[in-house]
């Protein structure tokens, strides 16, 4: 199985049967476009993005939460597919904006699970990372069809979801946006954990090394991959830069998971943009 990290929260895996994403934002739109203007999925740099992946067939897209840049793409992606949708009732809501349709897209809660091929997915409710006053929607719902272009402020959190994707045996835990993990079980277990850095740095260090303990230690893994850490108003995925330290210090943030990653015994694994990882492949 692959999985290839194209920025942001976005992922696609890839076993050579089935094929999704999780949380695709490829638009990757300017930061004075995202503060002044509506916005919309920018179609030439998708279909760019996802040539191999639109040519093999995209079977599912699974959205954590609504956030623009875990689900502006969405639409667009799913419609032109024809690929199902697993996402909340927000997601629904975005989605129906761009034409999906309402029989592809499959409403999720808490412990739903999904099979795609070989896959099985669960999904995990699960508290998105604090938000700043001025952004804080969290728990705010989109309610009717969201066509674009339309305000980021208008693509409302809706509750998040992590991911238990299991696979022939192994399995891998998928947290994009470095949410508490009051909530998730104490026996899930997972081999590899894709962990959204971003945000956690404007935190201090005591809830780093909680969020260590929730979203690492407990799960028990052999490898941590960060995703979610990348400056997403830049045009290029597979040229991918920090966030700029004075909006987050995420420099900080990767210093400490990888000294904590190290005691622990467990492998810190960085995946450029654009680049992808294959993961549990049996050896010759
Ligand atoms: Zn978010």
């Amino acid at each position: 199985m692959t999985v290839t990290y194209l920025g942001a929260a976005t992922l696609l895996f890839d076993d050579g049967e089935t094929r999704f994403l999780v949380d695709p934002y490829l638009s990757r739109i300017a930061l004075k476009d995202l503060v002044f203007r509506r916005v919309q999925t920018d179609t030439s740099r998708v279909d760019a993005l996802l040539g191999g992946a639109w040519a093999g067939g995209l079977d599912a897209v699974l959205v954590t939460h609504s956030h623009f840049d875990h689900v502006l793409d969405v639409g667009y992606i799913a419609h032109n597919a024809g690929a199902e949708v697993f996402g909340s009732e927000s997601t629904r809501q975005i989605c129906l904006g761009s034409r999906v349709a309402n029989e592809r897209i499959h409403v999720v809660q808490d412990g739903t699970r999904a099979r795609l091929g070989e896959f099985d997915i669960l999904f995990v409710a699960a508290a998105h990372s604090p938000m700043r006053w001025f952004m804080d929607d969290l728990g705010k719902t989109v309610d009717t069809p969201l066509p674009p272009p339309q305000h980021i402020v208008r693509y409302r959190e809706g509750g998040s979801f992590h991911l238990l994707i299991r696979h022939n045996g192994q399995s891998i835990y998928v947290n994009p946006s470095a949410s508490d993990l009051d909530q998730v079980p104490d026996s899930i277990r997972a081999d590899v954990v894709f962990l959204g850095m971003g945000v956690m740095s404007r935190q201090g260090k005591e809830f780093h090394q909680d969020h260590y303990q929730y979203s690492v230690a407990r799960l028990m893994p052999s490898m941590v991959i960060p995703i979610h850490w990348d400056n997403y108003c830049l045009p290029d995925p597979k040229a991918l830069d920090l966030i700029p330290a004075s909006i987050s210090r995420t420099a900080d943030w990767f210093s400490e998971v990888i000294t904590w990653t190290q005691q622990d015994g467990i492998a810190f694994v960085i995946v450029p943009g654009g680049r992808s990882i294959s993961l549990f492949s049996r050896g010759p």
